[in-house]
């Protein structure tokens, strides 16, 4: 089916390929440290804007999962990145941010696991987004770190580096923090894709 179709670029809608090459270029700068504040290092690799946010809502709502390979080998790299400087282990093991039960079957899994799975590193899904936290619809920033719950499913070994796709208020993030080194886990950081 879809070979019938024609490709767009998913980062700009360009005709021809999955990602072209301006986009892609775009993709591979090395991440920066974020400026949300948290009580552990928070990198990104863009501002909510242009490429990456069109490609982050392609994957995520439109199901483009010919863009994932691309975003991977961009996400893979940055990680390898943040090794090369000292920042993280070079055997880091990845553990995609929570996400809800029911927002897992609608788009028939996770896209940030399904990208971390295609990195070289070794994924670790182990989080889960508690049915007792609230729609954070409506709720300040301050609201939804207080209500945010995360669940820890199992406990992956040695260090880790969050992965999730858009950081905003940190709360997520936060709370998955805590939850993993409440369990004694080594919590590196996080890397993000975008930071809203
Ligand atoms: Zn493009």
């Amino acid at each position: 089916m879809e070979l019938l179709l024609p490709r767009t670029c998913g980062g700009c809608g360009a005709p021809g390929a999955s990602l072209c090459e301006a986009c892609k270029k775009a993709w591979r700068r090395p991440p920066k440290r974020a400026s949300v504040a948290l009580d552990l290092p928070v990198w990104s690799l863009s501002p909510y804007e242009g490429a990456h946010r069109s490609v982050l809502i392609a994957m995520k709502e439109h199901g483009r999962a010919d863009l994932m390979g691309f975003v991977a080998a961009a996400v893979g790299a940055s990680i390898s990145y943040l090794a090369s400087q000292g920042e993280i282990e070079h055997d880091i093991t990845l553990v995609p941010a929570p996400t809800r039960a029911a927002t897992r079957r609608r788009r028939g899994g996770d896209p940030v696991e399904r990208v971390c799975k295609k990195t070289r590193f070794t994924t670790f899904p182990c989080l889960q987004i508690s049915p007792r936290t609230p729609d954070s619809v409506g709720q300040t920033a301050q609201q939804r770190r207080l209500n945010m719950r995360v669940d820890l499913v199992r406990r992956p070994r040695g260090p880790v580096l969050i992965v999730d796709d858009v950081v905003t208020t940190g709360a997520t993030i936060a709370a998955s923090a805590h939850v993993l080194r409440s369990a004694g886990v080594q919590v590196r950081g996080a890397l993000t894709y975008c930071e809203a």
